[in-house]
């Protein structure tokens, strides 16, 4: 018995993990009266501390991890041109999927309109949700005054571009800068091997995580919404299986179902912790898995964490037509673009932390002068999408990775299909001492 369950991979526990916390938590929320042990002990204590728990040790991770493998990824890479032809594919797929996936959920608020007919002006809460970034401070907050700052706060594109700058000077200084090397090789080394053993208590965060919030989510809310929801879940999933499969064969012609059954434990992760940035580990390891070399997806991952949100994105476009159709506004052409480039640039410069896209969600309402209050509306239901939402995110993440490193060559198709062991040099064992 012991044996088999042995043989359970991760990626099955973590499956586990979250079916046994959903059941849980819609058990204690139906079946089981409130009570002093069921509340206060069990879900505000127990569960909310092992989800906690979990999520702040992924997110302990993430800096380090991601900074160490930019340095040693650029360093290896040391062809700065090849590091500028992945830097512009990468940002210039996550620029046009979000895009793309804008645009999709504008199309599905037309057809559906989720907002006809609501009476909003009597459903509206005041929101106290406000934006304090304007379009150049997030251009110029790509920079880092202090390198230092910006890894102790977690700022990703400040810390990715400081990691890319002293990676590429460690290659052109080669062995006079060897001790540094050596210092980020095995820095990087430590942070894969802290990250495997994080993820063994996976299936157990996850499984609080999940049983905390559907043993408090309130599913009353959820109906009079109910057409807002299924517009975005409807989005949500076209977006993942239908446009990136179709992104995947068109240009590289693999197999996306090879992609999503290895896939779907990052999904399920990121599903059940609503941040794309504690996930970043996970997408990762098992984008190693996958064939995809670490020097790219430890710079595209990263930065896909932050700047690419297709699944916010398509929230942003639903709650744009919901909102104008609520209150009666006639959005056009030139409203629907400013609404596509509000929300792309949105999704750049934010960090993937729950609930973030309901923040950024006040500069699309803005842009078009939608009334901000609307946001308040979708505001007690939008911890469910979050969670859907954030699955996407790391899809596009993951799906644009492989696009750009079958691209540079740095994918390698037999390990993606299962033909081949990974290589050794690109698992969590890695040993990446002498890369440079
Ligand atoms: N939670 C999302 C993420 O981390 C962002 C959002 O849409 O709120 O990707």
């Amino acid at each position: 018995m012991l044996g088999k369950l042995k043989d359970i991979s991760l990626s099955n526990w973590i499956l586990i993990g979250m079916i046994l916390g959903l059941l849980t938590g819609i058990i204690l929320n139906f079946f089981v009266p409130d009570s002093f042990f069921k509340n206060i002990i069990l879900v505000d204590n127990i569960f909310y501390l092992g989800g906690s728990l979990f999520i702040k040790l992924m997110r302990m991770l993430v800096v380090p991890l991601v900074f160490c493998s930019i340095v040693v990824g650029a360093a290896s890479i040391s062809d700065i041109r090849k590091i500028g032809s992945i830097g512009g594919r990468t940002i210039g797929i996550y620029l046009i999927t979000t895009a793309l996936a804008v645009t999709l959920a504008l199309a599905i608020g037309m057809l559906i309109k989720p907002g006809a007919g609501l009476n909003m002006v009597a459903a509206a809460q005041s929101s106290n949700v406000t934006l304090n970034q304007t379009m150049t401070d997030t251009v110029l907050n790509m920079v880092p005054d202090n390198p230092l700052n910006a890894l102790s706060n977690g700022d990703m594109i400040p810390v990715i571009i400081f990691g890319l700058l002293i990676g590429i000077i460690l290659a052109k200084l080669k062995e006079e800068t060897q001790i540094v090397s050596d210092f980020f090789s095995q820095g990087n080394r430590i942070m894969m091997e802290m990250t495997s053993i994080v993820m063994k208590f996976a299936p157990i965060g996850i499984f609080c995580l999940m049983a905390r919030t559907f043993a408090g989510l309130g599913f009353e809310g959820l109906l009079p919404l109910g057409k807002y929801i299924i517009c975005v879940l409807i989005g949500l999933a076209i977006q993942a299986f239908v446009v990136y499969p179709a992104l995947l064969v068109i240009f590289t012609r693999l197999n996306p179902l090879k992609f999503f059954k290895k896939f779907f434990s990052v999904m399920f992760f990121a599903f059940s912790s609503s941040t794309s940035n504690a996930t970043i580990p996970l997408n990762l390891e098992k984008l190693s898995e996958l064939g995809v070399s670490k020097d790219v997806s430890s710079f595209t991952i990263p930065l896909g964490a932050t700047i690419n949100m297709d699944g916010t994105a398509i929230m942003q476009g639903v709650a744009v037509m919901f909102a104008a159709q609520a209150y009666g506004m006639d959005l056009g052409v030139t409203a629907l673009l400013t609404v596509i480039f509000t929300a792309v640039m949105a999704s750049i410069g934010t960090a993937g932390v729950p609930s973030v896209g309901l923040i950024t969600l006040t500069m699309v309402f803005n842009s078009v002068g939608l009334p901000v209050q609307a946001i308040g509306i979708i505001f007690g239901i939008d911890h469910i999408l979050d969670m859907f939402r954030t699955a996407v995110n790391v899809t596009g993440d993951a799906i644009c990775t492989l696009i750009v490193s079958f691209k540079n060559k740095s994918l390698d198709v037999d390990v993606f299909n299962g033909n081949k062991k990974m290589d050794p040099a690109n698992t969590v064992l890695l040993d990446d001492l002498d890369i440079i």
